[in-house]
């Protein structure tokens, strides 16, 4: 778990990244938003520990730059006021910060709302849901149509898995099962039709939701 922190008083961006570290995170530090918003260009953090009073870049705006790009939109993000800057914190949550920290704060207190956001986080992105009848948990391998845990195969598992990476993409029989067997060769095309086919069988009423696009492949659409 990485956690990027930009914040320009030193004293408090070492504390926060040290105590971060002694819980275990990977931490990247930065002291203004133009440092911030290049690194970003190359990797994503698991969570954004954002001041909002910035050298260079008003922290709000930084925030609403992140939750318009798609690309950053889904990084967790804690803002970081001082006390007396109310409006401030509110246009950040109005932005899409997912908390807010107000200066002064005790230590503990930052660790357990980056656990808390991180916890809501996986909770949110770990779930899918296809249509209101089908529910996929990623992190258990668990299956649920209509409230009820269905069983799957591994292969039926993952090939939802993948379609479910992107809703109405359609994924052809191909990438699919470049997907599954990772480069090995060994498995001939039809046997996605024979999965798709079960798979369809065993969500019922889920059925549905995976499409097939004649001559191109599968998609999932609700
Ligand atoms: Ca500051």
């Amino acid at each position: 778990m990485l956690i990027a922190i930009v914040e320009d008083e030193k004293d408090i961006l070492n504390l926060i990244s040290l105590h971060l570290k002694k819980s275990g995170f990977n931490v990247k530090e930065f002291q203004n938003g133009k440092d911030f918003l290049n690194y970003l260009k190359n990797d994503i953090p698991n969570l954004i520990i954002l001041d909002l009073m910035l050298p260079d870049i008003d922290g709000l705006e930084i925030c609403k730059y992140l939750k318009k790009e798609i690309k950053y939109s889904n990084i967790p993000t804690i803002i970081l006021t001082a006390k007396g800057e109310e409006v401030d914190k509110i246009l950040g949550l109005e932005l899409g910060a997912d908390d807010y920290i107000t200066k002064p704060f005790s230590i503990k207190e930052v660790i357990a709302r980056v656990k808390a956001v991180l916890r809501r986080y996986e909770v949110k992105v770990n779930i899918l849901e296809i249509g209101n009848i089908v529910k996929v948990d990623l992190d258990k391998y668990e299956v649920y149509v209509k409230g009820e845990k269905i069983n799957l195969t591994t292969t039926e598992f993952n090939i939802l898995k993948i379609l479910l990476s992107k809703k109405g993409w359609v994924f052809s029989r191909e990438k699919i099962l470049e997907e599954l067997w990772q480069g090995e060769k060994a498995v001939i095309d039809r046997t996605v039709d024979v999965h798709i086919k079960n798979l369809r069988e065993k969500l019922k009423e889920g059925g549905k939701f995976i499409v097939n696009v004649r001559g191109v492949g599968y998609k999932i659409e609700e």
